[in-house]
């Protein structure tokens, strides 16, 4: 019967289609399997010798509460560094007694040959016997995990790539209009009508004449100014934005919810730091962007067409600058476009 039940969550963990949704499922799976009452995946990072940790997903379970799943927003877990150290440096499960009486399991999560995060699994009990069962799923996801970054990710850059685009924007619109639904009845509401309110982004990136660096200096040279780019990319914005390649030369990023003036600032930093960057050989690069804010309402390919219009608009008036959609809509710089029209995107 228990074997039955192994096996159909293994098959309900690797019928996800996309990373997100495999972590949330195996967090979930080993949640109901075993008795815990925390299941999280952290992903680790080295710098300095300090292991830090960040959140993927995490989920506590309260037997006790009405609603006993709950899945954590926060993104901090308070992981004791010698043991995080300890479990992602020597590549080892960690166990030890957490200061509030509980078990805690660490499982080495590897990319290639380095543990780049773990799964971690908090218990009253010991789970001496349950320790392979853990151990098989931690790998079961480490494969797959592969093989997810593999074709959610591009090769030349690591940032996501155009389909993964095409699903995170249904989702963020999913998530988006249950949390709007949510706040029917709050203060949100409100504050939603305030001018410089909080709302995710969708900005389009493109760098400038890029022909002429194919042209003069050719294709390899164009491919390493794609790779700077995008580390410059990775620096500038913040861990939670989300970031793709979905094009030659053409990129979009996701920003979580912010103000229109924290926005802008992330936007107007990235456009300084690449104008400012020495691209060896090649000198001065720039790029140009247009921006528009997500609101839950709109049909998601339009807001693509928003951010495409005004990044046009940029293109058309000196590039090296942004512009906002919403501004150059109101200014009567760009006439709106229509909802839920049919569009052409890239
Ligand atoms: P604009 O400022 O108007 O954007 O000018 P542009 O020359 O950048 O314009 P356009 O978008 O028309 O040209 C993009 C060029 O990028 C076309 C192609 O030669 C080049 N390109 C597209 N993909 C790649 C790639 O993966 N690597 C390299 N090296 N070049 C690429
Ligand atoms: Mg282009
Ligand atoms: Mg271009």
């Amino acid at each position: 019967m228990m074997k039955n039940k192994i096996l159909q969550s293994v098959v309900e963990v690797t019928r996800q289609r996309d990373l997100d949704s495999m972590e949330s499922s195996l967090v979930a799976t080993l949640a109901q399997l075993l008795p815990v009452h925390a299941v999280s995946i952290l992903k680790s990072s080295r710098e300095n010798n300090v292991v830090s940790s960040e959140v993927v997903v995490s989920l506590t379970i309260d037997k006790s509460k009405k609603a006993p799943y709950c899945w954590d927003v926060d993104s901090h877990i308070d992981v004791t560094p010698e043991y995080l150290t300890a479990c992602t440096q020597n590549a080892t499960i960690t166990t030890y007694q957490h200061g509030l009486g509980y078990f805690r399991y660490l499982f080495p999560i590897f990319e290639e040959s380095q543990a780049t995060g773990c799964l971690v699994v908090d218990s009253h009990k010991e789970l001496s016997t349950q320790m392979s069962l853990i151990e098989a799923f931690a790998q079961i996801y480490q494969n797959y995990r592969i093989l997810f970054n593999e074709s959610e990710r591009d090769k030349l850059t690591g940032l996501y790539n155009r389909r993964t685009f095409d699903n995170k924007l249904s989702k963020l619109f999913k998530i988006q209009q249950q949390l709007d639904a949510n706040a029917k009845l709050s203060q949100l509401q409100e504050r939603r009508h305030s001018k410089d309110h909080d709302s995710a982004w969708l900005v389009i990136i493109d760098i400038d004449h890029f022909k002429r660096v194919n042209d003069i200096y050719g294709h390899v040279f164009g491919d390493e100014v794609i790779l700077t780019v995008s580390q410059i990319m990775k620096s500038c914005f913040r861990k939670t934005d989300l970031l793709f390649r979905v094009g030659g030369e053409e990129f979009v990023i996701l920003l979580e919810p912010a103000t229109e003036t924290v926005a802008v600032d992330l936007i107007e930093r990235f456009r300084k730091a690449i104008a400012d960057h020495d691209f060896s050989q090649i000198g001065t690069v720039t790029v140009s962007a247009g921006y528009a804010r997500i609101n839950e309402n709109d049909y998601p390919p339009a807001v693509l067409d928003f951010a495409d219009k005004a990044l046009y608009y940029s293109k058309e008036h000196g590039r090296n600058c942004s512009h906002s959609y919403e501004t150059l809509v109101e200014q009567r710089k760009i006439i709106p476009s229509i909802k839920g029209g049919k569009v052409d995107f890239f």
